[in-house]
């Protein structure tokens, strides 16, 4: 019977002893295996995972291995499971937590951190001291789920209840998954200055951030709010989140565009998120002198950057990871209170043992896919007839 030192379960939740998980084989090989169910510890959750979509990141780590680190290294053949952006039901408790109750719906924001480190301590935890160390005689207890330790091809995960966010009712499974992609941006912006009421932003690159960006940038009061992109579906669903322009890069100079949409002197954002290989020249041309630029995207090669133009101008760069600072609470609240429609870029949805199509789907964008969910067989359907 499932049980841990001081762990809380009840009757109407029971947990199996062991559960399906995907795991990693080689680069680009998922295997469905059995796996025991996880116990918590102090100041963690046992989660059953209800929906988990799936993220750009998490394709880079099942085909490359990079950002993710198990046990110092590759994350291949290691009976590692992916996966970060999920939601899912509280089912467990570790010992002496109550800041969470079973049953309670709950989504999750990806790094738990150390807590003890310097950028922990400055809430800065997705870029914590001791990433990865989490094993062996090194163990400084970090996790980031799918990153460093198991995440959410699965059934169940014990997540750090600094990882964990309250949800409504009122907010659906699928909906849920994409707090932590609107967290992303939602910290960029907490980067840049946080306060973006009545100041111009340009969002570059029409992938799930940047679209949540647009959102998140509109919700705070940016004004304009200016998307660049190539596809003319996504920089209209851009739009339908709050965008005031959008700007198609085939059609016409992304920097001459912006300048010409904003007055001629260039915005006081721009947030970064496509990766491409002159964004950050022209990053840094469609941002006014004193501009700030939020590099959100990682891009595949080395860049070369026009340097001097960065320090005549006083243009400040942020590399920004993930989504620290309780960034992912601000923005479930935004949600929460329908400032925008996340779902907008959820187009897919899958079973969980259908997960290799599903990856299909987000790695070819068959059929347009922008965001694909997967959820566990049952609960899906059970969840639809509760409703
Ligand atoms: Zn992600
Ligand atoms: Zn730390």
């Amino acid at each position: 019977m499932y049980s841990g030192p001081g762990v809380k379960t009840s009757p109407d939740f029971p947990i199996p002893d062991t559960m399906k998980a995907w795991v990693l084989g080689n680069p680009g090989e998922l295997k469905l295996a059995q796996k025991p169910v996880p116990v918590p510890k102090r100041a963690e959750v046992l989660v059953r995972i209800d929906a988990v979509a799936i993220c750009a990141t998490d394709l880079e780590i099942i085909d490359h291995g990079p950002p993710a680190s198990i046990l110092g290294g590759m994350p291949f053949n290691k009976n590692f499971t992916p996966g970060h952006e999920y939601m899912g039901t509280v089912v467990a408790l570790g010992p002496g937590v109550d800041e969470y109750r079973i049953g309670q719906r709950i989504t999750v924001e990806i790094h738990a951190g150390c807590g003890q480190c310097k950028r922990c301590r400055e809430g800065m935890y997705t870029a914590c001291h001791n990433y990865g160390l989490n094993y062996g005689d090194v163990d400084k207890g970090h996790r980031a789920n799918g990153f460093t330790t198991d995440g959410g091809f699965c059934e169940y995960q014990v997540n750090n209840i600094n990882t964990v966010i309250a949800i409504p009712d009122s907010m659906s499974d699928e909906e849920a998954t994409l707090v932590v992609t609107a967290g992303t941006a939602m910290y960029g912006l907490t980067e840049l200055g946080g306060l973006v009421a009545g100041e111009s932003v340009v969002v570059t690159g029409p992938g799930p951030i940047g679209l949540l960006g647009v959102a998140v940038a509109k919700a705070m009061g940016a004004n304009p709010v200016i998307l660049t992109g190539t596809r003319d579906n996504r920089l209209k669903i851009g739009q339908e989140l709050g965008a005031d322009y959008v700007v198609n890069v085939r059609d016409e100079d992304a920097v001459e565009a912006v300048r010409r949409l904003n007055g001629g002197k260039g915005v006081d954002y721009v947030v970064e998120c496509s990766g491409a290989p002159n964004a950050v020249n022209d990053a840094v041309r469609m941002v006014n002198r004193g501009g700030k630029v939020c590099l959100a995207a990682f891009p595949h090669r080395e860049t070369p950057v026009d340097v001097a133009h960065i320090v005549r101008n006083n243009i400040y760069l942020y590399g920004i990871r993930g989504e620290g600072k309780s960034a992912t609470h601000r923005a479930e609240a935004f949600m929460t209170q329908k400032r925008f429609d996340a779902t907008k870029i959820h187009t897919h949805t899958f079973a969980l043992d259908d997960l290799p199509t599903a990856i299909r789907y987000a790695k070819d964008r068959v059929d347009d896919a922008i965001k694909v969910v997967v959820k566990a067989k049952g609960i899906a359907a059970h969840r639809v007839a509760a409703e």
